[in-house]
């Protein structure tokens, strides 16, 4: 668990940094909320309830957390960031202040994925790595050069950032309820999402997990690490369960064997993975 105090900063990478500001709420203020639907305290302990409602998608009580960080980071992960529209948030503004010579450099460069177009695929050679630091540095520095060479024959700051790089960092404060940072974690946890972005969201990840940690179980188990089953992919599992039209009794020796091996290693499984009665049962009327 991280070792963590209200308003510490969390470096990422040179310059970057989050830092948790406020939050409002635990996992036991989300029940509460939660059992509003009820009129009444229920039996169903905290984390029972929580992942219940998680499991059937009844979010409301998770927008009643929130959490406000400042962050600080490049204007290219800015600019995902800000696609996640569901917050509240105030930027610095590059209009009203000088921005400083602070501009992100990669400790790796690597060549464009063949497989996923977004992506990066191998590091480029050891040699091209120093050519290409050197050269971004110096980059950085003439982009800087002339911003400051502007300012100082009097152009106003908002047109003088104009020749700025997406690499210049930028810093705001933030603030979203923990229904939509859950979607927010899911979408630039991913693999798929750049790498940048990814580590300022494991960062939030951690204070999530150290604020509200039955939520952050639940997001593990029912958003983070599960997947979406298309109907194509929902009739395979079922007929590895239950082979179509014969049914068990008229498989052969092997196929029952197979089966009962199937189904034994399912009761042992599920079990072993800690699945409760309820999710067990909803497996079965699924995929049984
Ligand atoms: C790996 C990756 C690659 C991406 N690549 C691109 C790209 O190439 N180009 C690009 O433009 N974007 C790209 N995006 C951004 C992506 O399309 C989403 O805009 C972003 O992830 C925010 O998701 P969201 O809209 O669900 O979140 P939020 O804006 O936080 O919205 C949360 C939810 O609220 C609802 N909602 C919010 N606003 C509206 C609305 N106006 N209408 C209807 N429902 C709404 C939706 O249900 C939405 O899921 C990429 C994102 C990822 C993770």
């Amino acid at each position: 668990m991280l070792d963590y105090k209200l308003e510490d900063k969390l470096p990422v990478h040179e310059y970057g940094y989050v830092r948790l500001m406020k939050v409002t709420g635990d996992d036991e203020w989300i029940e509460y909320c939660a059992r509003m639907s009820y009129d009444q305290r229920g039996k169903i302990e905290t984390r029972n309830l929580l992942r219940y409602l998680l499991r059937h998608k009844h979010t409301s009580p998770f927008e009643m957390g929130d959490m406000t960080f400042e962050v600080k980071m490049p204007l290219f992960v800015a600019r995902q960031w800000v696609r996640h529209r569901t917050c509240s948030m105030n930027e610095v503004s590059a209009r009203y202040t000088q921005l400083p010579e602070e501009m992100f450099v990669p400790k790796v460069f690597s060549v464009q994925a063949t497989n996923n177009k977004q992506g990066r695929g191998e590091e480029v050679p050891e040699d091209l790595q120093h050519v290409l630091h050197d050269f971004m540095a110096d980059q950085n520095s003439e982009s800087y050069s002339a911003y400051v060479w502007m300012l100082d024959k009097g152009v106003a700051k908002e047109t003088a950032r104009e020749v700025l790089n997406l690499n210049i960092y930028t810093k705001f404060i933030w603030k979203m309820n923990i229904h939509n940072l859950m979607h927010f974690m899911n979408l630039r946890l991913d693999p798929h999402a750049q790498e940048e972005i990814r580590d300022y969201a494991e960062l939030i990840e951690n204070l999530v997990e150290l604020h509200f940690p039955i939520t952050h179980e639940a997001f593990v188990d029912y958003i983070r690490d599960s997947y979406t089953c298309s109907r194509m992919e929902v009739d395979l599992i079922r007929t590895f369960f239950s082979p179509p039209e014969t049914g068990i009794n008229a498989l052969d020796d092997i196929g029952k064997k197979a089966m009962t091996l199937l189904r034994g290693t399912f009761s042992i499984k599920s079990k072993e993975l800690g699945m409760s009665k309820r999710e067990i049962d909803a497996f079965r009327e699924k995929f049984l």
